[in-house]
């Protein structure tokens, strides 16, 4: 990776698709001419076809001279991706199968091109484009977590993607029975994996927000009925989390016992890999102070010695900032540095 490297940088999730041009500066990355666009997820035609209308936009804006220094383009997309062939084999809620990414980019724009899974291209970008804010060692671990819609990690270790034999390891949310860790209940709620007591079946956004819904409709969570209005259909991870930042009790309470199962996570994530960082993102952590100090109480909570490393998580626990474009860097950094 070196100064004046210029990458295409693609982030392919279930609805939108967003693109950017990664130029290294002074060591550090930008982004800039960032497009977005709706997915089409009926056909493979229009899957390709609402992944080049964005490209097309960022490269319209390059003149000759900067889009001959544009090294490749790389995607970082949700689902499950055979990165050797750069196809995307299937993704939920897409009737794609098999959508052949990479041949069509390299045949479209004639540059290279790559395809990985986000959130392992995720952990690739965080581990291999220097920022000045996260001083790394050379080829360090780095574990990206994600709470949002589902729960999963990607992993960096050695200078490689840590993909296992079919590209699924760093399931953390998948882990059976777990969550009865926390809450002996919660042990036994099905996931839609078919196991029970995974971590995504009882902290994911959707799950938080069920959740909330549960403790409403048997009475029990009257400030949360009053902050939707009195109909408990419109509560979700997001009305909780906004009703815990206004100090409602009930929602604090379901914030803190999301904390702890978030927690459990990191910790997993912690002993299974050893990272020098965990970097923790999606949509339930990007909620706010609420949430993610509930998440280091939760850690402080599990580390039972004062001197373990885990209890201090704040030193280790880096919150993905909003915004902070980490699909289309980590697509970028597929070309700019690429992943064995
Ligand atoms: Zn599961």
């Amino acid at each position: 990776m070196r100064d004046g490297d210029l990458a295409i940088g693609v982030d392919v999730g279930g609805t939108k698709v967003a693109a950017g041009l990664v130029a290294l500066r002074d060591e550090r990355a930008e982004v800039m001419l960032r497009a977005r666009g709706p997915v089409d997820p009926a056909t493979n035609a229009g899957g390709i076809a609402s992944i080049t209308a964005v490209i097309d936009e960022v490269l319209g804006g390059l003149d000759a001279g900067r889009r001959a220094r544009v090294k490749g383009i790389g995607v970082a997309c949700a689902g499950n991706v055979d990165h050797v062939a750069g196809t995307l084999r299937r993704a939920a809620n897409m009737a794609w199968v098999d959508l052949g990414i990479a041949d069509a980019l390299r045949k479209r724009y004639g540059v290279g091109a790559r395809v990985e899974n986000d959130v392992n291209a995720a952990a690739w970008g965080l581990a291999t484009i220097p920022r000045p804010d996260a001083i790394l060692p050379t080829n360090p671990t780095v574990a990206y977590l994600v709470v949002g819609t589902g729960i999963g990690a990607g992993v960096v270790d050695g200078g490689r993607i840590l993909r296992g034999r079919v590209g699924s390891a760093g399931e953390l949310g998948h882990l059976p029975g777990i969550a009865g860790a926390i809450d002996p209940a919660a042990g036994d709620v099905p996931c839609v994996c078919g196991a029970r007591g995974c971590l995504e079946a009882v902290a994911s956004g959707p799950a938080l927000g069920a959740a909330a819904r549960t403790r409403v409709e048997a009475g029990r969570a009257p400030g949360l009925l009053l902050a939707v209005g009195g109909d408990p259909s419109r509560i979700d991870a997001t009305t909780v989390t906004i009703a815990a930042a206004n100090g409602d009790p009930d929602a604090l309470d379901l914030v803190a016992r999301e904390g702890r199962f978030v927690a459990l996570a990191i910790a997993v994530a912690f002993r299974a890999y050893d990272p020098h960082r965990v970097v923790l993102g999606g949509g339930v952590v990007a909620a706010g102070d609420v949430v993610v100090d509930a998440i280091h109480a939760g850690v402080a909570a599990l580390a039972v010695r004062e001197s373990h490393r885990l209890r201090d998580s704040r030193d280790w626990l880096e919150i993905e900032p909003p915004g902070a474009d980490l699909g289309v860097l980590g697509g970028a950094a597929l070309v700019l540095s690429p992943p064995a």
